[in-house]
């Protein structure tokens, strides 16, 4: 069954292609900055206000988001089964998807590697999502290329040729530390 999508028109401040709520003051939309699109997961005041509360992905953390949605489906499943489940994802950068079931939330959020450590650490820039909200974003990530086309054109780091994961500031963003995207 097809999900029907109620897009909202965004009032002038924001000049976005696509613009729709994820419930709770949350919203996702297109922006272009200097040329190049970014996707956001922010709190838009009057939906006509971006704040600083929210995120915004390029197009190559976010497809990579949307590779990781049937992943993320099944942790989100077996926490609503009352079933422990962890689930994390690179998307690039630093940035991470992860869902667990101890919070009960997708989490999309930057990390970063303190010296001496063995694995990221999550900072406070992010969003985390309810699954109410998750089920929104799942919807608006499957529709939003028909707006923004350009969506549909990326190509990951990793299926570049002679793309050098321990050279790609994507996967690799940390000295020492690599962690495979698109797993
Ligand atoms: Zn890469």
């Amino acid at each position: 069954m097809a999900t029907r999508i109620e897009l909202e028109k965004p009032k002038m401040a924001i000049r976005a292609r696509y613009f729709q709520s994820l419930g709770k003051g949350l919203y996702l939309f297109d922006s272009v900055f200097n040329g190049i699109t970014y996707i956001h997961v922010r709190e838009v005041l009057n939906d006509e206000i971006p704040t600083k509360n929210g995120i915004s992905l390029t197009m190559g953390r976010c497809n990579e988001l949307f590779s990781g949605l049937p992943q993320l489906d099944i942790a989100v499943n077996e926490t609503e089964l009352k079933q422990d489940a962890y689930y994390r994802r690179h998307l690039g950068g630093n940035w991470y998807v992860s869902v667990n079931s101890v919070y009960r939330r997708v989490s999309i959020r930057k990390f970063w590697l303190p010296e001496g450590a063995t694995d990221v650490c999550a900072t406070r820039k992010g969003v985390s999502l309810t699954f109410d909200q998750y089920r929104e974003l799942k919807n608006g990530l499957r529709t939003i290329p028909s707006f923004v086309p350009e969506l549909y054109g990326v190509i990951p780091c990793y299926s570049e040729p002679g793309h050098d994961m321990y050279n790609c500031s994507e996967c690799s963003p940390n000295e020492n530390y690599v962690e495979k995207i698109g797993v």
